[in-house]
């Protein structure tokens, strides 16, 4: 908990935090495997295409499923709201949504989910109709108090036993400080792992920028799930890189992502030590922030080299050589500075934006391969990096989303870790904001 928060719970800080309006950051719920995913029953309402199946999956995990149409308002306290809208094929029918949650949005316990499921506006009855189900659902997000998040997922005709891996994710404290964003599912290939709760046993995953922040908390998250984690970082962070690939079992490779001979050498240490590699995730990134005006050439030059150049450099060599092994997952950091821009940061809202560039190329040539690319794009993370951002600007990032505070690296991680997921092979070319709904940016 930041200071304010502390204080916003306070019983002084309750009292002044409602008179004057102020934001209010509930804790939030995160994964724990000690406790339940989520603190109530799933109302499941609708009555699409995928209602049947996504019942008997949310059912599956031990969820318990009540479907909705019969609510007696106050009669129970949700976990989360599930309505499947791809039957909405004019219109006319998006009352359906008002329907459904008007009586019980308010039933919603704390940390609770609200997810929407639709078809792709692209191939659906009404294009307009599902289109118009991201207003309702980003909306929904800004309303919802007291640590809710609300999502859309586009399930495309074909991948309705595809949703599992999105579904145990948005529907437990994994997805803590996610909200407000539509994820598609496509009909590529998809595994179930024999562990759901070590679905990356067996895996080899590379974590670039391993040694500390959100690298650190990557590595811990695959290691938690099963995989062997090479930890990558410069050497001047020999020593902090070597304890986070101990705490994780894995291993520590120093090297600096941007040196001539980085790529071939990655590939060598994969293939010699470990025969390949299944995940990657590019998450070293560095921040030299001016001004255009007064941005030397210097802090251009770094930003672009760590946080794009390299990236590309390393994905060729990586496929071209085979290194990446089939089912491949690979996940690139941007930001939302990427998505809206900000003040100081044209170097590094071009490499972040660059970044989303190259999910969406090779996307499209990973398509139907059953190898994923996405990216994560995190709003303000409590890490080193927002740490050296000065008071002000640090506040202002931390309470300018919806749920009025910063996220943690884990959440970061928690999100990497369901996009490398192998039962996530649907999840292909998607771009997803950890920023708790931050209101920079659509
Ligand atoms: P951090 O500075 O704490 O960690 C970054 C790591 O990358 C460091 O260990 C660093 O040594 C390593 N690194 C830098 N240059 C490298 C190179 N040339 N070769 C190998 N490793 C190198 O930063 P963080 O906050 O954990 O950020 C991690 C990623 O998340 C970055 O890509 C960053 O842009 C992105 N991000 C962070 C935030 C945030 O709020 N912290 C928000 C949006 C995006």
């Amino acid at each position: 908990m930041d200071r304010y928060q502390s204080f916003a719970r306070s019983g002084v800080g309750r009292f002044v935090v409602r008179k004057l309006g102020l934001p209010d950051p509930h804790p939030l719920r995160r994964h724990s495997p000690d406790r339940p995913p989520l603190d109530g029953p799933v109302l499941l309402g609708g009555g699409g295409r995928l209602v049947a199946p996504v019942g008997a999956v949310l059912r599956s995990i031990g969820l318990d499923v009540v479907r909705g149409g019969h609510h007696a308002p106050g009669a129970e306290r949700y976990g989360a709201l599930v309505f499947d809208a791809t039957a909405i094929d004019g219109v006319e029918r998006l009352r359906e949504l008002y329907e459904f949650f008007h009586p019980v949005i308010r039933s919603l316990g704390p940390c609770g989910r609200v997810v929407v499921l639709g078809t792709p506006p692209g191939s659906a009855a009404s294009p307009v109709a599902q289109r118009a189900l991201e207003g309702f659902t980003r909306s929904v997000g800004k309303e919802l108090k007291r640590g809710g998040t609300a999502q859309l997922v586009h399930v495309a005709e074909g991948a309705e036993g595809s949703t599992e891996s999105t579904l145990r994710f948005l529907l437990s404290g994994r997805s803590a400080y996610v909200s407000g964003q539509v994820i598609r599912i496509g009909t590529d290939p998809v595994a179930a792992p024999g562990d759901w709760s070590r679905p990356l046993a067996g895996k080899v995953a590379l974590v670039t920028g391993a040694a500390r922040g959100i690298g650190a908390a990557i590595a811990d998250v695959l290691g938690r799930d099963g995989a062997h984690v090479v930890c990558l970082d410069v050497p001047a962070r020999g020593e902090e890189l070597s304890a986070v690939a101990n705490r994780v079992a894995g291993s520590a490779l120093q090297l600096d992502v941007t040196a001539a001979d980085a790529p071939a050498r990655l590939v060598d240490h994969l293939r010699q030590r470990h025969g390949g590699v299944d995940v990657v995730v590019h998450n070293a990134g560095i921040t030299r922030d001016r001004t255009l005006g007064r941005m030397d050439e210097g802090r251009w030059d770094a930003v672009v080299a760590v946080n794009l150049a390299a990236q590309e450099r390393l994905n060729e060599a990586l496929l071209d050589s085979g290194a990446l092994r089939a089912n491949g997952r690979v996940v690139g950091v941007s930001s939302i500075a990427g998505i809206a821009g900000n003040v100081g940061q044209t170097n590094y809202a071009t490499t972040k934006a660059g970044v989303i560039g190259m999910v969406d190329a090779l996307s499209a040539r990973f398509a139907g391969t059953g190898t994923t690319v996405n990216a994560v794009a995190p709003g303000f993370i409590e890490t080193g990096m927002t740490a050296a951002v000065p008071l002000v600007v640090r506040e202002v990032g931390r309470r300018l989303n919806s749920l009025a505070q910063g996220g943690l690296p884990v959440d970061v991680a928690e999100a990497i870790a369901w996009l490398a997921h192998p039962a996530s092979g649907g999840v292909n070319g998607n771009v997803v904001r950890v920023c708790g709904q931050s209101l920079m940016g659509a």
